[in-house]
């Protein structure tokens, strides 16, 4: 452990920053997740007892701590409401082609409960269009020829193969909304080779039984981007293979197409029709945000916070055997914990940070990235301008890491600075090893880079023993009720987790610039076209 370095005034501003050093100990972070992932929490999901504990904690904390509450009315909780939608009964969804009508069971077309409408139903023609990619200025326009408005339309999942990793994952989450823009009215998804390996259909069958969960606007309607697709349905394979038969098409071959490099296999009318119907039960919850600001000390900068994010939410109870309760000690305790104790070091760095920080444990990242979409909508006017985010979501600390993988970190500016501070604890960065599942989209920075917003999240990284660690940890307990305080935790690894953040949190505090995008970035393009970009190095 280090100690506190004074240095002489001589020196800049940004080296100052640099050099400090507050003690961060193992013992604070194996304390905080030992609480955090009590079974007496229960799996803090929003809306219960245990989540509103874990937030009173989390508060308390940082009153210790000698934080701003940057909440309503003085508090440390920026509320929120959730609206959860559940089936109210079996759905009926009925297929007809070939002159027949097929009823298909409710565990082979998978759909969950509608936020917007308690009863839905839809009647209306098929049109498949292949990844359901509509964006020609990248090169991708599955709708070219096609007459969407007022159909169902039939997609792929995923995206072509070749597709960046990331971008493909933007594109897969913007498809029901490309739907929507084209005038579809539902629709059904079929998996592709490379899906059907990544995940069971049974754990498909396990996930559409969660309830849908959204937030609710001042306005008091539930908040769905793509509002005009009534219904979502994951067909199963078996189903779509003869479906597409009748139209004359091979799945089989359709499939074959997109498992190539490149391969888009073209749209076409399914000479079909489809029957949707359901009903769904509504429950409004209450649940909040916890947020503490540490004001900067520079009067103009101060007017800017960077933004530490942590989800506080698990998945509650109701895992299979005796032990039920999601304790989520990794998922995410551990990122809580964290993040805790580099507010701990950033609040007594002797020289305050330039800009704000803003501290938040996020409610409902599991339900789809809830807490920190209503936040980056709605900027927490005690925190100014939001210009960077640094996400703390399950850092497996299993193990001693001597590289970190920093998503989002070749996007913009933080980037740099990201690697100069893990340089300084000794940490290398290294790209995404697991481009597969789409990171980068799948945590809570992303609600603030699609905010504009450029943010970074890290996770350890797979040098030495971290790949068989890492993967083991994925297989073995990732969302299940094994991933509770009986795992061999290295807490000097939770350490260094919070050294390396809080390192990185001062660089972009400090910083003559707020972080950039770098020009010509996708993301950057996408969310900030209008922001001003720095050259990529
Ligand atoms: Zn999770």
């Amino acid at each position: 452990m280090k100690l506190p370095v004074l240095l002489a005034a001589t020196l800049s501003v940004a080296s100052l920053a640099q050099a400090q050093e507050v003690p961060i100990r193992a013992s604070d972070v194996q304390a905080d997740v030992t609480f955090l992932a009590d079974d007496l929490l229960l799996g803090r999901e929003p809306g219960t007892p245990g989540f509103d504990i874990a937030a009173r904690f989390v508060a308390a904390r940082y009153q210790a701590l000698g934080l701003k509450p940057a909440g309503a009315d003085g508090t440390y909780y920026q509320p929120v409401t959730f609206r959860e939608a559940r089936l109210a009964g079996p759905p009926a969804v009925t297929l007809r082609y070939g002159g027949r009508a097929m009823a298909i069971a409710p565990d082979r077309a998978l759909l969950r409960a509608s936020l917007t409408d308690r009863a839905v139903a839809i009647s209306a023609p098929l049109v498949f269009a292949g990844f359901g990619i509509d964006r020609a200025d990248l090169g991708q326009d599955d709708y070219r020829g096609i007459d969407a408005r007022g159909k169902v339309v039939v997609v792929l999942s995923g995206y072509p193969k070749g597709v960046d990793s990331e971008l493909g994952a933007f594109l897969g989450a913007e498809k029901t909304v490309m739907a929507m823009r084209r005038g579809a009215v539902a629709v059904i998804t079929v998996q592709t080779l490379q899906d059907r390996k990544r995940g069971t259909w049974d754990h498909l069958i396990e996930s559409v039984a969660r309830p849908a969960r959204t937030w609710v606007g001042d306005d008091g309607q539930a908040f769905v981007r793509a509002r005009d697709i009534k219904v979502s349905v994951m067909l199963h394979p078996d189903v779509a293979e003869r479906l597409f038969a009748a139209a004359g098409h091979s799945l089989d071959g359709v499939l074959a197409q997109a498992d190539r490099a490149g391969g888009r296999p073209g749209g076409f009318d399914m000479q079909a029709s489809a029957d949707i119907a359901l009903t769904s039960q509504w429950r409004d919850i209450r649940t909040e945000n916890v947020v503490a600001l540490l004001p900067g000390s520079d009067p103009v900068l101060a007017r800017q916070s960077v933004v530490l994010s942590a989800h506080l939410d698990h998945l509650g109870v109701g895992g299979k055997g005796p032990d039920r309760i999601y304790n989520g000690a990794m998922d995410n305790a551990a990122g809580v914990a964290t993040m805790l104790a580099a507010a701990r070091a950033l609040a007594g760095v002797p020289q305050r940070p330039r800009r704000s920080v803003l501290f938040a444990a996020l409610t409902g990242e599991e339900s789809g990235l809830l807490g920190s979409d209503y936040l980056a909508r709605h900027p927490l006017p005690t925190a100014g301008a939001m210009v960077a985010d640094v996400n703390f979501d399950m850092p497996v600390l299993l193990y001693r890491f001597t590289d970190l993988v920093a998503f989002g970190a070749q996007h913009s500016t933080i980037g740099p600075i990201a690697a100069a501070a893990a340089g300084r604890d000794g940490i290398t960065l290294s790209p995404d090893p697991i481009p597969e599942e789409g990171v980068f989209t799948r945590s809570d920075h992303y609600r603030f880079v699609q905010q504009g917003i450029p943010a970074v999240f890290m996770v350890p990284g797979f040098a030495g023993d971290g790949e068989r660690q890492f993967r083991a940890f994925l297989k073995d307990h990732y969302h299940q009720v094994s991933d509770d305080l009986s795992l061999p935790f290295d807490w000097e690894a939770g350490a260094l987790f919070a050294r390396v953040n809080t390192d990185i949190v001062l660089g972009l505090a400090n910083a003559e610039q707020p972080p950039r995008w770098f020009a010509g970035d996708f993301f950057g393009q996408q969310y900030a076209p209008d922001a001003p970009k720095a050259p990529k190095p």
